[in-house]
């Protein structure tokens, strides 16, 4: 079995899609092993995204989600990592393909930082690396 480490982001908690974003993770099949609302200080940020440090949307993306509350889940199943990938849908939401919760819960809000609901790790080594991060 592998272990990723899923955000609700604050947009998504903010929106009241928390529930709804944990009911498809749970259809699909997948265990939560713990889960928190946590309100991370920029330094944990820092370490979390430190691959975006420099980039343009880096400060908005700090704000962001520094802007309230995320849920923290640190969930687990076989290819839970591309399993999650696919069911949160490609970075973009206004443009992720419908059926994912991007596709179907997000959009453009004409903000320099895309809002797009969920975080989820990208490879074994990210998924240690982020769960000792915010765990
Ligand atoms: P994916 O890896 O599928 O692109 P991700 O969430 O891992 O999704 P990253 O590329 O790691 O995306 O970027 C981290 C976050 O930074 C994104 O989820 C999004 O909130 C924000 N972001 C990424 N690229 C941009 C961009 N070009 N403009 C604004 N915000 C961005």
């Amino acid at each position: 079995t592998e272990e990723t480490l899923v955000l609700v982001k604050p947009d998504g908690v903010a929106r009241g899609m928390t529930g709804a974003i944990l009911a498809r993770i749970e259809a699909k099949g997948y265990s939560l092993v713990d889960i928190r609302l946590v309100e991370p200080d920029r330094t944990t940020l820092e370490q979390h995204y430190a691959e975006h440090e420099g980039k343009p949307f880096y400060e908005p993306l700090l704000d962001f989600m520094m802007s309230g509350p995320s849920v923290a889940i640190r969930l687990a199943g076989d290819r839970v990592i591309e399993g999650f990938r696919s069911l949160a849908g490609t970075t973009d939401p206004t443009t992720a393909a419908p059926g994912t919760v991007r596709g179907d819960f997000g959009r453009d809000w004409g903000l320099k930082v895309q809002q797009n609901l969920v975080h989820g790790s990208d490879s074994v080594e990210s998924a240690q690396r982020e769960l000792s991060i915010w765990f």
